[in-house]
């Protein structure tokens, strides 16, 4: 990654929350690995904050249902609580991502907290799944300095997202998030969506739930393949 791409990573991650929208077109633009933007006959699909005893049973349920594999950035914290849910991520032909160990903002966290973050989420990950982790996706979508180098010195790809649900929400139902995602739902764009309320409203993840078949239904009608990154990135 060259020093501007750097920069540019940096002052992304400088705006925080809802913010990160208004960048997120010059994001596409100027950084699309960085966004999840990938093969143009497909999009990627993940899932954040899992594993979680109440949504990622459910999850897996529908994604077996509709054949379609995904990605799942799991925390480190939840995969140590629920080993055997990270497992069954794995065992049902999922990829299995990094969000961290803690789901903090990397804003307030210097680069060795970051650092130590990043790898005591993976190790546990790893140590638990059997699987070797190859990309990040920080909290929130904050990308610092710290966490870009901290991704760089583990070997893990950074990757954000074109279209989100804003499934975290009270009143997040499945036409909201259907609604929501339709409007950044692109060819060879990446879906964020959350198998796990643990960081967002209580029962927000139901709506996600709810939401997949038509979801799915609606990618595969125009004639787009859905699945995880490994299968939309050329790396
Ligand atoms: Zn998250």
């Amino acid at each position: 990654m060259t020093k501007a791409i750097w920069a540019a990573a940096v002052a992304v991650g400088a705006h925080a929350g809802p913010a990160l929208t208004t960048v997120a077109p010059l994001r596409v633009r100027f950084m699309p690995g960085l966004s999840g933007i990938g093969r143009r006959t497909h999009v990627a699909l993940t899932f954040d904050d899992g594993p979680d005893p109440e949504y990622t049973p459910a999850v897996l349920d529908r994604l077996d249902t509709l054949s379609v594999r995904a990605t799942f950035f799991l925390l480190g914290t939840q995969t140590a609580k629920h080993p055997t849910l990270a497992r069954d991520i794995a065992a049902a032909g999922h990829e299995i991502g990094l969000h961290g160990y803690e789901h903090r903002s990397l804003l307030r966290r210097g680069p060795y907290a970051t650092h130590r973050d990043l790898t005591r989420g993976r190790d546990v990950i790893e140590d638990l799944t059997g699987l070797a982790i190859r990309r990040w996706r920080p909290p929130y979508g904050i990308l610092t300095g710290a966490g870009i180098v901290a991704a760089q010195r583990l070997g893990l790809t950074s990757v954000l997202w074109t279209a989100w649900g804003r499934d975290w929400t009270a009143s997040a139902t499945a036409e909201s998030v259907l609604a929501t995602v339709r409007r950044g739902l692109r060819p060879g764009g990446t879906i964020l969506l959350h198998d796990s309320d643990c960081t967002s409203a209580p029962g927000s993840s139901a709506a996600t739930v709810a939401a997949l078949p038509q979801l799915v239904r609606e990618i595969r009608g125009r004639g787009l393949d859905i699945g995880p990154l490994r299968e939309h990135m050329s790396e």
